[in-house]
C-alpha cells in the first residue's frame, strides 16, 4: 500500500483497553526507561532541560559534563558566573540566553526556595527560562508526578496512533493525562519519546518493527496489518 501523508490524522481516539495494551507492551519491553539527558540531582536535571530547548540531548550532555562537574548546585553555578556558564554551553543553540537563564533560575532558587527545586508547577514556571514543558519534565522525572511534557515526538505519536489527537501541545498533553492509565504515567513520557526518536520517526516511521503497530490507527503505516 502506498504511504499516505504523515500528517494525516487517525479517524478516532484509541479505546481504553487498546491504550492499556499499548502501555503494557511498552512497559514489558523497557520496564524502567530513563532520560537520555545526563543529570546528578533535581537541580542539574532542571538546568539540563532548560538547556535542551532546540538542542539534542547528546549535544547538551557534552556541554553539561564539565559544567556539572564544577557546578551541581545553584550556589556553585552563581559563583561560576554567567560568562563562564556561557563559555561551557557555547556549543548549544541559543546559548547566550540560556546561560543568562541558568544564572537567573539559580539565583531565584537560592533567594526563594532554599536552593531546592520546588515541587510546584507555579513555582517552576516562575523561574527564568522555565515553561510548561520544562516544568512537566521536572515534576515527572524528579518528583514522580503524573505530568506529561509534550515534545515534537510525543505530539507526533499521539496524533498518529490515536492515543491523544490534538491540534496543539496543550490539547495533546491533556488528552494523554486523561487517557493513559495512572500506573503507566510515571514512565509514559520516556516510553513515548524513545519510541518517537527511534521507531516512529517523523519522516519514515519504522512500522515493520513497531511493537504497537497492530494497535496504531495511523493511516500512513508502512506495514499492512
Ligand atoms: S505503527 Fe508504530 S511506527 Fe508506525 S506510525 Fe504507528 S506507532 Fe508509529
Amino acid at each position: 500500500m502506498a504511504a499516505r501523508s504523515k500528517t494525516k490524522k487517525p479517524r478516532s481516539r484509541l479505546k481504553p483497553d487498546v491504550i492499556e495494551e499499548m502501555f503494557r507492551r511498552l512497559s514489558d519491553a523497557d520496564p524502567a526507561p530513563t532520560s537520555e539527558l545526563d543529570y546528578v540531582n533535581a537541580y542539574t536535571l532542571l538546568v539540563a532541560v532548560v538547556l535542551s530547548a532546540q538542542a539534542t540531548d547528546a549535544g547538551v550532555n557534552k556541554a553539561t559534563k564539565p559544567l556539572f562537574a564544577i557546578a551541581d548546585t545553584p550556589e556553585k553555578m552563581v559563583a561560576l558566573g554567567e560568562d563562564k556558564v556561557r563559555d561551557c554551553v557555547k556549543t548549544i543553540g541559543l546559548f547566550r540566553n540560556k546561560a543568562k537563564n541558568v544564572i537567573g533560575l539559580s539565583t531565584a532558587l537560592i533567594e526563594h526556595h532554599g536552593s531546592q527545586v520546588p515541587q510546584s508547577r507555579e513555582a517552576l514556571e516562575a523561574l527564568p527560562g522555565v515553561g510548561r514543558k520544562t516544568a512537566n519534565v521536572v515534576l515527572n522525572v524528579a518528583f514522580g508526578e503524573p505530568t506529561m511534557a509534550v515534545d515534537t515526538h510525543i505530539f507526533r505519536i499521539s496524533n498518529r496512533t490515536g492515543l491523544a489527537p490534538g491540534k496543539n501541545p496543550l490539547e495533546v498533553e491533556q488528552g494523554l493525562v486523561a487517557n493513559i492509565p495512572g500506573k503507566y504515567m510515571r514512565h509514559a513520557h520516556h516510553w513515548l519519546i524513545l519510541h518517537g526518536r527511534y521507531v516512529c520517526k517523523a519522516r519514515k516511521p519504522e512500522c515493520e518493527r513497531c511493537l504497537i503497530a497492530d494497535l496504531c490507527r495511523f493511516e500512513g503505516k508502512t506495514v499492512a496489518l
